[in-house]
């Protein structure tokens, strides 16, 4: 799980910060450095879509516990305090997974003005209208259900990258993670060819990334979002710039099957990856 992890980057993590873990920030930072990473950034969920306090939704349902500007701004104060503390011994890297940034685009940008952020994953997790893809229930779902769920995922998908302010964007794919490894429906995935290279050229002619993101490696599903495929369409359609993460909400999982995120830029023509500054790319060579 931790192969050839030393030396690279682990660039998609969640802390006690977000809603969905608990990790404790200085017990990942120490165990990034134990494992020898070269820049380690902590990227906690912030939602546009759950920017407020519930009490602003009124009757719209909202989960108590989403106050996404709250949540934000004490994860970056917190980490922007530590990045300080521990420089010198691991480039701490202050970032944010922003979802839904096409949808609310007005708070996505008032996020990104953020100076103290130097890097933002740009994220779908959530489709208008629709629960969360990670507290959907699928059981009721058809095969043609789940297609016409995958057509309005991967056109907002495109809407993202047409905002595309954001630094790399977030996990391609990975709505198959429920989709085919927890509930195994059977896609076949090439009728989004097309649409995901035009996504892909669109992030390309902005200089912007996409990141390999290897938590679908230790899950059911078994491989990266996006798997070597797409990270090597991603190369045709003229993209530079890649990151590796491996979406942590637990100290054990930090770093977790980096080196074979790390294999997959190798093997679709990259010879470096990046973390970001600033929001200035940092070139780590593989
Ligand atoms: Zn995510
Ligand atoms: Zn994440």
């Amino acid at each position: 799980m931790f192969e050839g992890v030393k030396g690279l980057i682990d660039c998609h993590t969640h802390t006690r910060f977000s809603v969905d873990s608990e990790a404790d920030e200085i017990k990942m930072i120490e165990r990034a450095i134990d494992l020898g990473l070269t820049a380690y950034a902590i990227t906690d969920h912030c939602e546009a879509n759950r920017w407020y306090s519930k009490e602003y939704y009124g009757d719209v349902k909202v989960y108590p516990y989403f106050d996404s500007g709250k949540d934000y701004e004490a994860s970056v104060a917190r980490i922007s305090e530590l990045r300080n503390k521990y420089s010198g011994k691991i480039k701490l890297i202050v970032g944010t997974e922003l979802g839904q940034a096409q949808e609310f685009p007005e708070i996505a940008e008032n996020v990104l003005k953020d100076e103290r952020l130097d890097f933002m994953i740009g994220s779908l997790h959530q489709l208008p209208a629709t629960e969360d893809f990670a507290l959907m229930d699928y059981s009721g779902f058809s095969h043609d259900d789940i297609v016409a769920l995958l057509d309005r995922y991967f056109s907002h998908i495109y809407e993202l990258c047409k905002w595309g302010k954001f630094d790399v964007l977030g996990h391609l794919t990975y709505t198959l993670r429920y989709i085919e490894g927890e509930n195994g429906f059977k896609i076949d995935m090439s009728r989004y060819d097309e649409q995901i290279a035009e996504s892909f050229r669109l992030l390309a002619r902005k200089g912007k990334g996409i990141e390999i993101n290897t938590s679908g490696m230790r899950q059911a599903y078994g491989r990266a979002f996006p798997e070597l495929k797409y990270v090597k369409l991603f190369k045709d359609m003229g993209g530079e710039i890649l990151s590796l993460g491996s979406d942590a909400h637990f100290v054990e999982h930090l770093g977790a099957h980096i080196g074979r995120g790390a294999e997959i830029a190798r093997q679709a023509g990259f010879d470096r990856v990046a973390y970001f500054e600033r929001h200035k790319p940092q070139f780590v060579k593989l």
